[in-house]
This record gives structure tokens, C-alpha cells and sequence, in this order.
């Protein structure tokens, strides 16, 4: 099988480790950086260059899109997709996962559970909106933040309003949400491929931090799910119509609550930490649905 790698670094871990895997199951791996690809559109002929040659060979592609590019690297994974290509996770679901707004919308009308969460354009909403949420402390996340950044505290509703509107100043939206108290500092990351979840860990942030981002200095164990969270993080990737994802959320009293779905998740902390060949069980993925759509065609 001929597999295109989408990324911007072969020495990337997660990228180093698919091609691993890929070899080792016989594969052709090609690395592309998405963000040096090109597209050329007339009626009736796509086309996507890479260089001075075009993307014309490839069975299965998977996307690694960094979170800063997520629209210029849709717009490749959407070309490929309409040059025919098999890729793993849509360009679709790539840009609504990325949006915390967005994805939690979609989620909140299948009934996924999540946190209270507000939202508004105008300023002269957000009392309202921040009364609506509930008690303080709250968090407000920029839409568009990863790995922690853009995530904060607000010990006020006054607080909560001065960040929301300091943000809009910047054209920034945010949202504002409950802050879970009962599981501060500490998140569960669950791996779903297909309709399985292949591995989670905990991460614990570290001394007087509530974010338990790896990297906002997070420490990760393995932790083993209960069937109901399993199934969540399964519903929740489902519906955001992604094969492979890691699925955020947090422990409470009354069951998970999913924070976010990411569409690339990183494969190092939750490798070493797990010692599970998540990288493997992606591309035993890849075979299988190549194999379901070749049988189909
Ligand atoms: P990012 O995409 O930037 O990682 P998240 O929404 O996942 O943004 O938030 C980052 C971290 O902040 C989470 O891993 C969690 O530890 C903490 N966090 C996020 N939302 C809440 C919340 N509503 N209540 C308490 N902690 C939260």
C-alpha cells in the first residue's frame, strides 16, 4: 500500500512513528508537508502539487494538521479527498473539531455530556451569558487555543467579562464555561480508532496549575476507562465523524465530561506512557478500511 503521511516534519515524533509502523507492515511511506502543497482547479480536473510534481499516487492518507494551520491543511485534505483519495479523518471533521465552539455544539445535540458552557458576539450580552454558566470560579478558552494555551482562570464573573472582552478587542472569540472543581488539574485523554478506544492516560498537572496539558507540564499515567466513559469517547468521535481522535475529558461524580476531540492526537505521551503501539494500531486501521473499500468497489 502506498501511504501519504500529511506533515510538517519527518523528525516530528508521531510522523517518525507511523513511518516505523508502516515499514514494518511493507508499506511505501511519502512525508508531505501540506503547507508546501498547492492546488490547481479548473472544471473537471483537480489537481494538488507538491514541488514542480503532482500528488498523483497514494492509497491511504493520513493527516497530521497542527493546530495554527488547521484551515490551509484542510484545504489539502479536502483536494485529496476530492482527487478520490482515502484519508484518514475529513477535512470536515478536521475544522469542526478544531473549533471548541463548534465541536462542542455538535456534540451537546447528540446528548454527549460536557460542561456548561456560554458564548456571545456583543459585549453587551456577556452578563448574561457569564450568569447563565454559573458560579465562579470560571474558565474562559479561546476558541482556536491548543495545548493550554488560551485556557483561563477567571476567580470572578467581573474577571471572567474583562478577559471575554479584552479577547473580542483582539478579534479572539471565547467562550466562557463552568469550572469542574471536583477534577481540577487532572484530564483523561482517550485514543479511538475505528469504534474502540486503543489507549488513555491521566494527566496531572503539576503543583498549583488546573491545566493538565502535556505541555503546560502535565504528568501522564495510564489509567484504565469505565465502560460508560469508553462509550462516550466513542459517541463523541463518532460524531464528529472521525476514525482516529483523542477524546478529552474529565472525571466527575456524575460521569465524564468531554472538554475537546482532537483530530491529530499526539502519539508520544501516550505511547511511553502506556507502552501501547498506538502508531501500529493506526495503520492496522488503514489496512482494514482500504481493505472494507476495495471489497465495496
Ligand atoms: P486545549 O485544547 O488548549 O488543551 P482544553 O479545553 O483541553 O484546551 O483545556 C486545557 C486544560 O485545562 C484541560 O486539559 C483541563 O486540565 C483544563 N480545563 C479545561 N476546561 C476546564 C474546565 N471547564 N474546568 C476545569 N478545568 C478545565
Amino acid at each position: 500500500m502506498n501511504i501519504l503521511i500529511l506533515s510538517r516534519s519527518s523528525s516530528l515524533y508521531s510522523t517518525k512513528r507511523l513511518v516505523e509502523s508502516s515499514a514494518r507492515r511493507g508499506h511505501n511511506v511519502r512525508i508531505v508537508d501540506y503547507m508546501r502543497c498547492y492546488i490547481n482547479i479548473s472544471s473537471g480536473r483537480p489537481s494538488l502539487y507538491f514541488g514542480d510534481r503532482p500528488i498523483d499516487s497514494a492509497d491511504a492518507v493520513i493527516p497530521r494538521i497542527g493546530a495554527s494551520v488547521t484551515n490551509y491543511g484542510a484545504t489539502i485534505v479536502r483536494q485529496l479527498e476530492i482527487l478520490g483519495y482515502f484519508c484518514v479523518n475529513q477535512s470536515s471533521s478536521i475544522v469542526n473539531s478544531r473549533d471548541k465552539l463548534k465541536s462542542i455544539q455538535i456534540l451537546s445535540k447528540e446528548g454527549i455530556p460536557l460542561p456548561n458552557t456560554g458564548f456571545s458576539s456583543d459585549n453587551k450580552d456577556m452578563d448574561q451569558v457569564i450568569e447563565k454558566v454559573g458560579s465562579t470560579p470560571l474558565i474562559v478558552k479561546l476558541l482556536q487555543g491548543t495545548q493550554g494555551q488560551g485556557v483561563l482562570l477567571a476567580d470572578s464573573k467581573k474577571t471572567a467579562k474583562a478577559i471575554m472582552s479584552a479577547f473580542m478587542q483582539l478579534d479572539a472569540e471565547s467562550l466562557v464555561q463552568e469550572f469542574i472543581k471536583e477534577s481540577s488539574g487532572v484530564d483523561i485523554r482517550a485514543i479511538v480508532i475505528g469504534d474502540q478506544v486503543v489507549a488513555a492516560m491521566k494527566r496531572v498537572a503539576p503543583e498549583g496549575e488546573f491545566r493538565s496539558n502535556l505541555h503546560q507540564g502535565g504528568h501522564p499515567s495510564p489509567v484504565k476507562l469505565t465502560d460508560f466513559e469508553e462509550k462516550v469517547a466513542i459517541k463523541a468521535s463518532r460524531i464528529l465523524n472521525l476514525s482516529i481522535s483523542g477524546v478529552d475529558f474529565m472525571r466527575t461524580k456524575n460521569g465524564p465530561l468531554v472538554l475537546e476531540v482532537n483530530s491529530s492526537p499526539g502519539l508520544q505521551g501516550i505511547e511511553n506512557c502506556t507502552g501501547i503501539d498506538v502508531a501500529m494500531k493506526m495503520i492496522l486501521f488503514v489496512e482494514q478500511e482500504m481493505k472494507r473499500i476495495r471489497e465495496r468497489n
